[in-house]
């Protein structure tokens, strides 16, 4: 069964329907709202300290609930990227790379390397 999950910013975690525009990157995506929050703390003499987004309080204040509904939304952002590094290493090994340099790459054994992406070929 393949499930259909719904795009979400992977900074905010809001879902592509409650979003103007999503940007994606390397297995994540970034909403219109968090663009222009970066673009606002780069332009500040702030911190980029992440805790200043509206949409993320900080965790160790959240409660309970709302943590524990997060968890399964930073999960897809989790698989989304895993994914992603999947396609990137098949790619890798498609042009020839072996897996001892697949490894080193990722500052991993080769052994390693090859458990976690050679089921992906
Ligand atoms: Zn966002």
């Amino acid at each position: 069964m393949v499930i259909q999950r719904k795009l979400r910013c992977s900074f905010c975690l809001k879902p592509e329907d409650e979003v103007a525009k999503l940007v994606s990157g390397p297995g994540s995506l970034i909403c219109d709202g968090c663009v222009q929050l970066a673009a606002e703390i780069i332009a500040s003499d702030q911190p980029s300290n992440g805790s200043k987004s509206p949409d993320l309080p900080a965790w160790s204040t959240m409660p309970d609930e709302q943590l524990l509904a997060r968890l399964p939304l930073l999960a897809e952002t989790a698989d989304r990227v895993e994914d992603s590094l999947a396609g990137w290493v098949a790619e890798a090994r498609r042009r020839g790379s072996s897996w001892a340099r697949i490894g080193a790459a990722m500052g991993v054994t080769r052994q390693s390397a090859w458990t976690r992406f050679a089921s992906t070929e």
